[in-house]
C-alpha cells in the first residue's frame, strides 16, 4: 500500500516536470524526497524510478536521472562519449581495452568488483559503453562477413541472423553506458568451471549492486523475442530501466539508419529486440512498457530455421 501511494506520488511528479518541460523545472517540486531518504532532489534531474523494486544498496542519487541523459540523442549513442563527462574510461584495472562507462555505472561496478575480488571471483569488463557510430562499423564488418558465407540470400535474412547476437546499430542498449559484457563473449567459457564459478557470483550477487542480465535464457519469462541469451551481458539497473522508458517514447524506427541493410529495419518490430529483456529491467506501470509475452517458436526467429542457432564468427 505505501509502495502504491509513493508511486502515484512520483508519478505525478513526473507528469508535472514533463508537463513544466525539460529545463523549466524549480521551485515546489525541489523539496520531493523519497521517503525515509533525505535528500532534496537537485534542479537538473528528475525523479523517473519508483524505487519501490530497488535494492537498499543503490544510493539515493542513483534515483535521480540527470536530465540530459534522457534525450533521444544521448540513448542513441549519438554523443561523442569520449569527450562528454558523464562519461569515464574505465581504469585498465578492469579492463584490458580503452572503453567508457557511465559514471554512475562505473561507480557502482567498482563496488561489484570488489565485492567479487573478495569471494575469489575475478571480473573483467571486455565491451562497454558503445556509440551509434562504434556500433555502425561492428554492424556493417559482421554482415560483410556473412555475406561472404553467401547462406542468406535476402537481406531480411541476414539481418535476421546479425541479429541473434549483435544489435542494430540504435538499439543497442550498450549507447547508453550503463552496459558491460563481462569475462567472455564465448556461451562456452560459461560451461567452464571458472565460467560456470562466475556466472553463479554474478547470478547470486549482482543484484545487490544494481546489475541485472538483461537476456536471460529463452525460456525465462519476458524472453520469448529478442536476443538470444548473453551470460556475460550486465546491466545498471538504477538507470537503464527508466531509460528504457524514455528511449521508448523517443526512438521511432525512422531513427534506425545510416548502415548496411538499414531498408530492412521497416520490415522488423523493433519492439520484439527493445522489450525482449528480464522483467527486472522493466519498471512497473505507469512509468513501464508492456511486455512481449507469447510462445517462442524457432522459424519466426530464425530464416531459415536452423537449430541450434548459428553463431556469427566474432
Ligand atoms: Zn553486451
Amino acid at each position: 500500500m505505501r509502495n502504491r501511494v509513493w508511486m502515484i506520488a512520483v508519478w505525478v511528479v513526473v507528469t508535472t516536470l514533463d508537463a513544466a518541460g525539460i529545463g523549466s523545472y524549480r521551485g515546489d517540486a525541489k523539496s520531493e524526497t523519497p521517503p525515509g531518504r533525505n535528500v532534496p532532489l537537485p534542479a537538473d534531474r528528475v525523479v523517473v524510478d519508483g524505487h519501490a523494486n530497488l535494492p537498499d544498496s543503490v544510493q539515493p542519487y542513483e534515483m535521480f536521472i540527470p536530465r540530459r541523459y534522457l534525450t533521444k540523442e544521448f540513448l542513441l549513442g549519438k554523443v561523442e562519449q569520449a569527450e562528454d563527462t558523464a562519461f569515464v574510461e574505465i581504469s585498465r584495472r578492469y579492463t584490458p581495452y580503452k572503453l567508457r562507462l557511465l559514471k554512475e555505472t562505473y561507480r557502482a561496478f567498482i563496488r561489484m568488483y570488489e565485492a567479487a575480488r573478495q569471494d575469489g571471483i575475478e571480473l573483467k569488463i571486455i565491451s562497454a559503453a558503445r556509440t551509434y557510430q562504434a556500433q555502425s562499423l561492428h554492424w556493417n564488418a559482421k554482415w560483410k562477413r556473412l555475406e561472404k558465407q553467401e547462406a542468406f540470400t535476402s537481406d531480411l535474412e541476414k539481418t535476421r541472423q546479425i541479429l541473434l547476437y549483435c544489435s542494430l546499430p540504435g538499439i543497442s542498449r550498450h549507447h547508453w553506458g550503463t552496459e558491460i559484457d563481462l569475462n567472455s563473449l564465448e556461451p562456452s567459457y560459461f560451461d567452464t568451471p571458472t565460467g560456470e564459478k562466475v556466472y553463479a557470483w554474478l547470478q547470486q550477487n549482482a543484484a545487490q549492486y544494481g546489475f541485472y542480465q538483461p537476456y536471460t535464457s529463452r525460456t525465462s519469462p519476458n524472453r520469448a523475442t529478442g536476443f538470444c541469451e548473453e551470460k556475460w551481458h550486465w546491466s545498471y539497473r538504477p538507470l537503464s530501466a527508466p531509460f528504457l522508458v524514455k528511449y521508448k517514447e523517443l526512438v521511432t524506427s525512422d531513427d534506425i539508419i545510416g548502415f548496411t541493410g538499414d531498408n530492412t529495419v521497416k520490415a522488423l518490430d523493433l519492439d520484439e529486440w527493445i522489450d525482449a529483456v528480464n522483467p527486472r529491467l522493466i519498471l512497473p506501470f505507469p512509468y513501464g512498457i508492456p511486455r512481449v509475452e507469447r510462445p517462442f517458436s524457432a522459424g519466426e526467429l530464425l530464416l531459415p530455421a536452423v537449430s541450434p542457432p548459428k553463431r556469427i564468427a566474432p
